[in-house]
This record gives C-alpha cells, sequence and structure tokens, in this order.
C-alpha cells in the first residue's frame, strides 16, 4: 500500500498490464462427491498444485436436496495434514476418532488436524435440505507432519468492513484483524461479501502467492472476470489488487508463502514419500489403530483405492 511507485501509476494502463503479469485465470473443473452432490474442485489442478500451504480446495453446492438425503460420508482417514471446512449454507455433523462431535452451522470454521492421524465422519443431519460449504486442506509442514492429531471448532470468526465489502477472516491476519485458528504456517484465508457492487483495493503481502475464487455471484480482478468457474491465481510480488464485487457476491481469497517443500498428496493422505503414503494405507486397509475408531457411525467404512506405481510430487 506504501510503495510509491506503484502508487503513481495505480489508475493508468500501465499499471493493470503490470499487475496481469502476476496474475493466472484457470478454468476449474467439477467432481461428484456422492449421492449426486457436485462440487468444483479448485486445488489441486493440472495447472495449479497448491497456494500456500493449501493444498486442496473444494467448492461444494449452493445444493437443496430432500429431507435424509443430504451427504454422507462414511469413516476415512487423513495424514499430514488439516481439513478446513467453511460452512456457507446448511449444517454438517462431523465426528471423528478421538472423540470429537461437532454440529457445524453457518459462519462457523471446523479445523481437523490430522498430523499422525485420524479418521472421521461428515454427516448431513436428517432434517437438513441445503448445503453449500468450502472444504480445503492445509499441508502440514515438514517438523509438523506428524503432531498428534486435534480437533478445533470456531464457533464465530472475525468480520471487518471496507468500501461496503465485509471481509470474514478465517486464517491469518487481514486489515488488522486476526483470525484465531491455528494453522502451522504463514497461511490467509478471507471470505469476501457485498451486498451491493463494491470496488476496493485489497492490501496484499509481496512475499505470498494468492487465489481468488467465487463462492456466489461474480467479481473482477484487475480486469479479470471471476465466476464459479475459474480460480484466478496471484504470483507473489503484489502489494495490492483491485477487486471489483458485482451485487450479492461472495469470494474466497486464500493466500500464504509459497510450500516450504513438494509434497506427495495421494487419497486423503499428505505426505513427503510415497513409503509413507503406501504404509498408511495398509494401516487403514487392516483396521490398524493409528486412524482409531468411530463407535457410533452405521454404515461402512470408506475403501483405499488402489495404490498407484509413481506418484507426482506437488508444488
Ligand atoms: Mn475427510
Amino acid at each position: 500500500m506504501t510503495n510509491t511507485n506503484y502508487t503513481e501509476i495505480s489508475h493508468s494502463d500501465d499499471c493493470e498490464k503490470y499487475v496481469n503479469q502476476f496474475i493466472q485465470d484457470f478454468q476449474i473443473r467439477s467432481a461428484e462427491i456422492g449421492r449426486g452432490t457436485v462440487i468444483k474442485r479448485a486445488l489441486p489442478s493440472r495447472n495449479k498444485r497448491m497456494i500456500g500451504a493449501w493444498c486442496f480446495l473444494d467448492h461444494a453446492g449452493p445444493v437443496t436436496f430432500p429431507q435424509g438425503d443430504g451427504l454422507d460420508v462414511g469413516p476415512h482417514p487423513h495424514i499430514g495434514l488439516q481439513t478446513f471446512t467453511w460452512m456457507i449454507e446448511g449444517t454438517m455433523m462431523h465426528t471423528d476418532s478421538i472423540g470429537s462431535k461437532q454440529l457445524i452451522r453457518p459462519k462457523q470454521v471446523n479445523l481437523m488436524t490430522a498430523g499422525h492421524g485420524i479418521s472421521h465422519t461428515e454427516v448431513a443431519p436428517d432434517s437438513e435440505i441445503h448445503m453449500h460449504a468450502a472444504q480445503l486442506w492445509i499441508a502440514l509442514p515438514d517438523d509438523k507432519i506428524n503432531i498428534a492429531p486435534q480437533f478445533d471448532h470456531y464457533p464465530e470468526l472475525p468480520v471487518v468492513e471496507q468500501d461496503n465489502i465485509e471481509f470474514t477472516v478465517l486464517v491469518g491476519n487481514f486489515l488488522e484483524t486476526q483470525s484465531p485458528v491455528k494453522v502451522h504456517s504463514e497461511l490467509l484465508a478471507v471470505d469476501l461479501t457485498a451486498k451491493e457492487s463494491a470496488t476496493t483495493r485489497i492490501p496484499l503481502n509481496p512475499n505470498y502467492e494468492y487465489g481468488f475464487l467465487a463462492l456466489e455471484g461474480t467479481a473482477n480482478i484487475n480486469g479479470h472476470e471471476l465466476d464459479d468457474n475459474n480460480l484466478v491465481v496471484l504470483e507473489p510480488g503484489l502489494k495490492e489488487i483491485e477487486v471489483q464485487l458485482h451485487q450479492g457476491t461472495r469470494l474466497l481469497m486464500l493466500g500464504g508463502k509459497p510450500f516450504e517443500s513438494p509434497i506427495l498428496l495421494w487419497w486423503n493422505f499428505v505426505g513427503r514419500t510415497q513409503e509413507e503414503l503406501a504404509i498408511a494405507r495398509e494401516q487403514w486397509v487392516n483396521q490398524d489403530s493409528r486412524f482409531g475408531h468411530i463407535p457410533d457411525y452405521d454404515g461402512p467404512r470408506l475403501e483405499a483405492p488402489a495404490f498407484p506405481d509413481k506418484m507426482r510430487a506437488s508444488k
């Protein structure tokens, strides 16, 4: 915000061209996660594997379904990551192998730290008919990959306003507002909501890369149109960016320092070597105590897919 050179050219075409060198615009793909629920998977993609430590990003819904027909994801394991849920509409019950049982409601965050290993279920209550959520994974850094599993529920996140846009600070520090959500890397997540059309300049950390995803409505990021079919990515180096939100728009802004090491992401696991992922798979198949047990789930555990011969590292 205080870069003099940048301010001098801030309203010229030159500036827009300059900023555009840092911007990439990727189409995102759809996937089905069961019971006809379609999600848009923005990360990882062929073009962009991670944004900081954010290594997985699903935009689920908005969807309306008959009572009793909501999402029901049976017991499955995780290692080496944190799962992060930002609920926009509807409710979901989280149950895990370390004894947590937590209903998540709109405007709340669930953060599950898998670390060395955990298993969990996610089930929509029988009375529920709506779902709209962002579900993300955060890769744990090398020295935290094996920490003890933990679950945290955040019922309320701080909100700050600027230029008629409401910013809910989900992770990290933004506009001098700190999120309580505990992560292990330099990381940012902000929900931007505008009831009416609004334009603002957003301060950026030049050491961070960023991604913008539209959860509702449409926006314009320095001339790049954003809707629910694309992800706009900013490479490190920028100090601010102009963002225009059209009426009734909600964006998810992610940021972070480019991740310290390449990761392997396979099924529900994040690791560094193929061997440790293969071991985790075997332990899940053999019902090893590493992943604990979820006592009151009525249904089968998810089966691990076959292990591939060769994996591609993400970064
Ligand atoms: Mn999961």
